[in-house]
């Protein structure tokens, strides 16, 4: 475990590189400033079609590649919406950028089944369509639970959450809700239906919540009841939010996507809190959060697990000769190797601060540990940092401690710092622990 991988550093969120965007929009103007944005922002691959005919052209090139379309209604050679009949028929899921807007437009918007519509009525359109089109991307990684025991009802929602990309599991009781809750662990939210056979809605939406906080899981209730109080007691429950039917499609829309975009916001802001900003290393707070976990979690199973600290030779020395600048650099080089070589492991690698490392090793005792920190010492030294015109390269230090017994998580620390301390003594670029001090006693 080395990075957090889920959001950009800058907290612009994910990035979806390799998908296809089609742009079919007649103004030069807003077709150029989009194509900007969608690949500076989201890194979209934008195919920009500027009439029908152009539209055709690239989807008989290629007719399986495009991820999502964003289509204007009037254009030059299709002024009523053919175009959006087009990429329709295509099965590419559709965005509408329009001017024109009235109820005969919206029912015929609605009918195609589109992601979403947008307007071009203020000077926040673009933005408005940069984040519809970043939201629709996110959705297709996040799964929807639809509670619901009547077919034609699950299925209207059903269809409408499939409309904008989510991916849907549907329950037809409270108990296959549970049961799907077990299967499928990334479920993020769940609209469920308040009158059922086995249980409420109520009765799910609280033990839903007795299992997952509002900051994993959101829960819509949604209900035909003309009963004013049932929204109270769904909020009450822990829901989120709660609609009754008949309900305006848009605004059930955006009860979801604000509910999802909440979820967004905290996965972000829990990233941005476990991460080291100058290296994306796990910092040293989630170090100390999570480590403990893991820990408890050996000691539990009686195996060993290990400790290591790991700090930079002389990195004063670097900072006082080259500056503060490649001084990053090469903190930046040092962490990006660990965490290459630390990739797809259960080891909890962190930046403690400064030129400081920590290393989790669990189930392994200091004997292994040692080891394996002693090929990562090997690997540092080797690792060369383009600085200028020159090419630097560091040495690290590293104190190995066992634990296997319970103590304060600090005081394992300690203990490998003490170790650390003795690496440092002995003359640097090396690795000193309990394991290493009994092989020289038995010398
Ligand atoms: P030793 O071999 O004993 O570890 O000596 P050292 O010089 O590496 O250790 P010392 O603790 O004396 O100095 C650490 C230096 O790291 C001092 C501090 O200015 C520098 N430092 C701490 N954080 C950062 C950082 O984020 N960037 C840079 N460039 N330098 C940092
Ligand atoms: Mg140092
Ligand atoms: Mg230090």
């Amino acid at each position: 475990m080395a990075f957090q991988a889920d959001f950009s550093r800058d907290g612009s969120g994910p990035r979806f590189g390799t998908q296809k965007l089609l742009l079919v929009e007649d103004s030069r103007m807003f077709s150029a400033v989009l194509c900007h944005r969608f690949q500076a922002e989201l890194g979209l691959n934008v195919k920009p079609c500027s009439s029908l005919k152009a539209l055709q052209e690239a989807l008989a090139q290629d007719r399986q590649g495009f991820t999502m379309a964003v289509v204007d209604l009037n254009l030059p050679d299709s002024p009523y919406g053919e175009a959006l009949d087009c990429t329709i028929e295509h099965n590419v899921p559709t965005i509408v950028f329009t001017a024109t807007f009235d109820t005969a437009t919206r029912n015929r918007i609605l009918e195609r089944n589109v992601i979403d519509y947008v307007l071009k009525d203020n000077e926040f359109a673009l933005d408005n369509l940069v984040a519809t089109v970043r939201r629709a991307m996110l959705n297709r990684k996040t799964r929807v639970l639809v509670v619901d025991d009547v077919p034609s009802a699950r299925q209207v929602l059903v269809d409408l959450l499939k409309a904008q990309q989510y991916m849907v599991v549907e329950a037809t009781s409270g108990l296959e809700a549970l049961a799907a809750l077990e299967a499928y662990s990334d479920i993020e939210l769940v609209v469920t239906d308040h009158h059922m056979p086995d249980m409420t809605g109520y009765q799910l939406t609280r033990r839903i919540r007795h299992r997952f906080g509002s900051d994993r899981m959101r829960v819509i209730g949604i209900s035909s009841s003309n009963d004013r109080m049932l929204s109270a007691s769904f909020l009450k429950a822990g829901a989120s939010d709660f609609v009754y039917r008949p309900f305006v499609a848009e605004e059930l829309q955006c009860r979801i996507a604000n509910n999802v975009e909440t979820l967004t916001q905290m996965k972000q802001l829990r990233s941005a809190a476990a991460c080291d900003y100058l290296t994306g290393l796990y910092n040293r707070r989630y170090f100390y959060d999570y480590g403990p976990k893991v820990v408890n979690e050996c000691l539990r199973q009686k195996s060993p697990s290990s400790v290591a600290i790991l700090d930079i030779d002389h990195f004063k020395r670097l900072n006082d000769t080259y500056g503060h600048e490649i001084g990053d650099e090469v903190l930046k080089a040092v962490a990006s190797r660990l965490a290459a070589i630390f990739e797809g492991s259960d080891n909890l690698l962190s930046r403690l601060g400064g030129e400081e490392f920590a290393i989790l090793f669990p189930m392994v005792d200091s004997a292994a540990a040692t080891k394996l920190c002693d090929e990562i010492r090997s690997d540092i030294s080797r690792l060369k940092v383009a600085a200028d015109d020159e090419e630097l390269s560091v040495t690290i230090s590293i104190g190995v401690a066992e634990i296997s017994g319970y103590e304060t998580f600090e005081n394992y620390l300690n203990a490998a710092d003490q170790f650390l301390y003795m690496a440092k003594h002995k003359g640097r670029n090396q690795v000193y622990s309990d394991a290493r001090m009994t092989e020289e006693a038995a010398q």
